[in-house]
């Protein structure tokens, strides 16, 4: 399967890049129905949640409008962990190399090589769509590391904490580089008040990849922002 790449401005634009067209609703915030205690939807419908977590509303409209290069679209993230697509152009990553493991590439100025265990919200990416990143995403020139990884369970969510006598969003504790909290699938008190953005995976059979076996020639120019791959989470 491969996706027709889109374009803006001569640019293109990551397959978890949101448009203008899809930025969320706001739907109303209320006690959970039913399941225990926790928040929900007032119309809350059978595909607000996954494996029990409420999820951010986003359209899906991608192409129409503008890009928010700074932005991450939070059904195309999940579809892209979910299903190992890559962040970039949005096609399978899973055979892209004959050891069938994945390559993970993130925004680091620390010069710190992935860790094991470490946690991402940044999806997998092709080698070929990492090449031309790392050459041309201004976030990326600033420092990246990248990864090659055997295993992705999936460890959690990221999104908004809710207080739940106030059912207003809670100062985040944990937060990560979007300013969204950290909570693990193991957290059941936690994530029964989370409004989940990003699906979390941990990183397990690590080798770091070195500079020179990723850049080389790229004919594609990337956006201004490629947030997508900056966005990962960096710790535990
Ligand atoms: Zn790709």
């Amino acid at each position: 399967m491969t996706r027709s790449p889109l374009h803006w401005r001569g640019l293109r634009v990551p397959f978890i890049t949101p448009w203008s067209a899809e930025a969320p609703g706001e739907p109303p915030i209320v006690p959970r129905r039913w399941g225990g205690p926790g928040i929900g939807y007032q119309d809350e419908h059978h595909t607000d949640r996954r494996d029990d977590v409420l999820w951010l509303r986003v359209p899906v409209a991608p192409g129409r409008g503008t890009p928010h290069f700074a932005g991450v679209h939070a059904l195309r993230q999940r579809q892209a962990m979910d299903r190992d697509l890559c962040q970039v152009c949005g096609g399978p990553t899973v055979g892209d190399r004959p050891d069938g493991r994945l390559l993970f590439l993130m925004h680091s100025t620390s010069g710190r090589p992935v860790s094991e265990g470490e946690l991402s919200a940044a999806p997998p990416v092709h080698e070929a769509c990492a090449r031309e990143a790392v050459q041309e995403c201004p976030h990326l020139r600033r420092g990246w590391t990248a990864a090659l990884v055997k295993h992705t369970p999936a460890w959690g969510v990221a999104g908004i904490l809710y207080e739940p006598r106030t059912l207003r969003p809670r100062p985040t504790s944990s937060a990560d580089s979007d300013g969204l909290d950290l909570v693990p699938y193991e957290d059941d008190a936690r994530l029964r008040w989370v409004l989940a953005a990003r699906r979390v995976v941990a990183l397990h059979g690590v080798e770091e990849v070195a500079l020179s076996a990723l850049v080389g020639a790229a004919e594609q120019r990337f956006s201004p922002g490629c947030a997508g791959i900056s966005s990962g989470p960096s710790g535990q």
